[in-house]
């Protein structure tokens, strides 16, 4: 093999001008990674708490997804879906038992599953309108765009999809004024934990009471579950707490650990608005993806739910007593502490001593390990950032 890592930093610094800018990145070029850890190109390595934005669940380069997915590179990489295939029909199975009754249709993104959501809305209610959160995120795409409440993303890309409408997250009057009869909403979409805004939890009563307010005016309920599903929270669906069950549900992030997959999930009130031809998606269900992603569907039983939960407790109650800290937010190994302060050198900093951690807002400390991090690593992560706020 040609020693990539020896003559690769120079000539790679000079071809990041050869990338479009949408991301603010940071200087480390990433090129291995193994449970929890990464390294970056000069040999160091990282504690992951970012796991690729809560995508790397199981952790880098998991056992059990890593040889479903060779096996199946050595069988067949794609069919498409003029033609069934069985890793396809295997993870439908099981997340058809997961959200029980569901039926899924599979892409490539958290986006295009928006995407999927407000187009079987639209044709299961013969309505146009939909209904979203304030500091809600679904996606760049321009559906997924319109729906997501956060107006800086929008600037430059209007005119925007017409007919959504937002209301406050955990403000039932507002749910209730945005969601009137006469509204005609064909769809509810809604994260259970507000995560690229900020990691707001919905309270259970707003989501109940979205809920029901969604079937008394005859719109469906989505839980758009691309960050805060597939067990990131403690439970596999992270409405589950909440006491409702929607009518669509989407994944992504962790759904496959790390290949590119996006699935929406449809309950009996939806599932009859698509037919043949209404949508699709060439590369969606591939064989070699849709195989990962069973193996991650398995992997996530009752005792990583409870050792997500155990560590995230500890994670939550660490961070907590943390000069700076104001509060922590969220369940699980989605949690959010605010800060007294601006969190970007904060996450700059972290980097600097070895811990990559993300953002969520001006001053949210967003921290999204993969789920199976070690009391050890979290012991190791808060030591990390205490040092970092302290000094
Ligand atoms: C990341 C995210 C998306 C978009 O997913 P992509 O795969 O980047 O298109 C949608 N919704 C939520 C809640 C997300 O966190």
């Amino acid at each position: 093999m040609t020693p990539l890592h020896i003559s690769a930093p120079e000539s790679l610094s000079a071809a990041r001008a050869s990338v479009l800018p949408t991301y603010a990145r940071a200087d480390i070029t990433v090129v291995r990674g193994e449970g929890c850890q990464v390294w970056d190109d000069t040999g160091r390595a990282y504690l992951d708490f970012v796991a690729g934005i809560a995508v790397v669940g199981l952790g880098h380069c998991a056992p059990g997804p890593l040889a479903a997915a060779r096996e199946q590179l050595d069988r067949l990489w794609h069919a498409s879906n003029l033609y069934w295939t069985e890793p396809m029909l295997r993870l439908a199975t099981l997340l058809g038992e997961r959200f029980e009754g569901g039926k899924a249709f599979f892409c490539n993104s958290g986006a295009e599953a928006n995407e999927a959501a407000i187009k079987i809305a639209r044709k299961a209610t013969g309505r146009t309108r939909i209904v979203a959160l304030d500091g809600g995120f679904h996606g760049r795409t321009l559906g997924a765009l319109s729906a997501t409440g956060q107006p800086s993303k929008w600037e430059g890309f209007g005119p925007l999809v017409p007919g959504v409408s937002f209301a406050r997250p955990n403000d039932i009057e507002s749910l209730e004024a945005a969601l009137a009869p006469a509204s005609d909403t064909a769809l509810l979409l809604l994260e259970p934990i507000l995560g690229e805004g900020g990691v707001i939890p919905l309270e259970p009563a707003f989501a109940q009471a979205a809920s029901e307010l969604a079937l008394e005016v005859g719109a469906l309920l989505c839980l758009d579950e691309v960050q805060a599903g597939m067990g990131r929270t403690g439970t596999f669906f992270a409405y589950e707490p909440l006491g409702i069950r929607p009518d669509l549900v989407t994944l992504a992030k962790g759904l496959a650990n790390g290949l590119p997959m996006g699935a929406l999930l449809a309950g009996e009130r939806a599932a009859p608005g698509f037919v043949p031809g209404d949508h699709g998606s060439t590369f969606g269900g591939n064989p070699v993806v849709a195989a990962a992603a069973c193996a991650v569907v398995e992997a996530i039983d009752g005792d990583l739910l409870a050792q997500v939960t155990e560590r995230g407790t500890q994670l939550a109650t660490g961070l907590e007593v943390l000069p700076g800290v104001r509060s922590v937010r969220g369940r699980g190994l989605l949690l959010g502490a605010e800060l007294d302060r601006p969190v970007g050198p904060v996450v700059d900093a972290c980097r600097g001593q070895g811990l990559l951690v993300l953002s969520a807002g001006p001053d949210v400390l967003r921290l999204t390990p993969p789920l199976v991090v070690s009391a050890d690593e979290v012991a190791q992560a808060l030591r990390i950032i205490e040092g970092v706020l302290a000094s």
